[in-house]
This record gives structure tokens, sequence and C-alpha cells, in this order.
């Protein structure tokens, strides 16, 4: 082993409810257009076109109680609530009916967008990697194992700026459920522990000004805020 020319970074992680230790975070994937008012809110008709993907960094991670720099180059930095799970057991070709087999545990989180530059992108047929993966873009609060409380199928996902409710959901409406997400992308890519999956967001999204904190709660899972600054 001859070692590295410069320090290898930092393993992005999250923390774990009631663990001191942490997830080790490997691949970010999310799903769009994952609710059918938020699908339709966006211009889209929700009536289960296949599920599809994107990726964000990493290190674009931005863990509960942090703040997040408005981001440059955009004037309508969106938020999106949205419930992650995370991967513990790995594969391809993963049937919908063992899917919940490979999910370690649950978390509430924000898809933070550049709209103006997503719709610029979606207009000219360009990539979105801008408008959703830049730093601090994949808020993401403490893991609920599984092994604790299950992979919530109904619930309330709620979230708040500055006390004032703006997205209000259940979890029940996604239009593809969390076996149904994991199976498609399973066979896309190979899934491994440590892999993100953020399942999609309500109806409901806009814009969050500096200064504003955002809360997202989802029914049975740890609270996740994030401050802009
Ligand atoms: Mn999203």
């Amino acid at each position: 082993m001859s070692g590295y020319v410069l320090p290898p970074p930092a393993q992005p992680s999250v923390p774990v409810a009631g663990n001191q230790a942490r997830f080790a975070v490997r691949r970010i994937f999310c799903v769009g257009r994952n609710y059918a008012e938020h699908a339709r809110e966006m211009g889209h008709d929700p009536d289960r076109e296949p599920p599809f993907f994107f990726s964000k960094p990493t290190d674009a991670l931005l863990t509960d109680g942090a703040e997040l720099a408005y981001p440059p180059l955009t004037a309508d930095l969106h938020f999106e609530a949205e419930m992650v799970i995370a991967i513990g057991q790995g594969g391809t070709g993963i049937a919908p009916g063992e899917a919940l087999s490979h999910v370690w545990g649950c978390a509430a989180g924000v898809d933070f967008t550049r709209r103006d530059l997503q719709a610029e992108a979606k207009r000219l047929g360009r990539p979105w990697d801008m408008a959703k993966g830049f730093d601090g873009s994949a808020a993401c609060g403490a893991l609920n194992p599984v092994a604790q409380t299950g992979v919530p199928t109904r619930g309330a996902i709620r979230l708040e700026v500055d006390g004032d409710l703006r997205q209000q959901g259940d979890l029940a409406q996604m239009i593809w459920s969390v076996p149904e997400v994991i199976a498609h992308l399973s066979r896309l890519v190979a899934l491994a522990p440590g892999d993100l999956i953020y399942t999609g967001t309500p109806s409901g999204v806009g814009a969050v000004a500096r200064g504003e904190t955002i809360r997202v709660e989802i029914e049975g899972l740890s609270a996740l805020a994030v401050r802009v600054t």
C-alpha cells in the first residue's frame, strides 16, 4: 500500500437516534414526482409513469441542527420534505416482497432545490445536477433504526417554515411505495449498505429565505430542523 497523494476526504455520515455510532453514507439517490399532488403542481400527469431517479453527491449532506448557507446562483431555493430510507443490505434485482429487509433505517429529510436552475435545465434538456446536488442540498435527520421503528408506510409528513405549516401529506400517498422504489432502483444500480434514498415530496413545495428555519416531522421518526443563513 503506497497511500494517497492527498489525505482522503472525510467519510460522509448521518447520526443514528439513540446511538453514538453514525451511519456511513455511500451514495444518495432521489425519486422524482412520487406524490400525485406534487407531480400536478409541477405540471405533470402522475398516473404511474415509471419512477425516475437522480443523485446528489454524498458531501451535500446536511444534518439536524446545521445551517444551510443560501446557495449561490439561485434566487429561488425550494424545500421538499421527504422520508429518507437507508440501505443496510445491498442487492440487485430486489423483489418488492423482499425489499423492506434491505432497509436499515428511516429519517426525515429535505431535498433542497434551486428551482430556477431546475426549470432552466428542464427547458433546455440539460442535467439537473447543479439544481439538485449543490453543497448542503441533502438535509437528513437522525436515522431511526428499522429494528425499533419499522419502515412507516403511512403517517403524516409535515414541513414548517418558522412555525408556519407549508407541506402536509401522508406517506401512504406515495405513487411508488418504498418496496417498489427499492425494486426499481436495484434494477438500475447495485444497491449497497450506506446508500440513502429520498422517496419524494408531497405537494406544497415553496421558497425559503435567509434567516428562516425549516422543520420536518414524519410520524414516528426523529424531527429535522435546519436554518438557512
Ligand atoms: Mn425531491
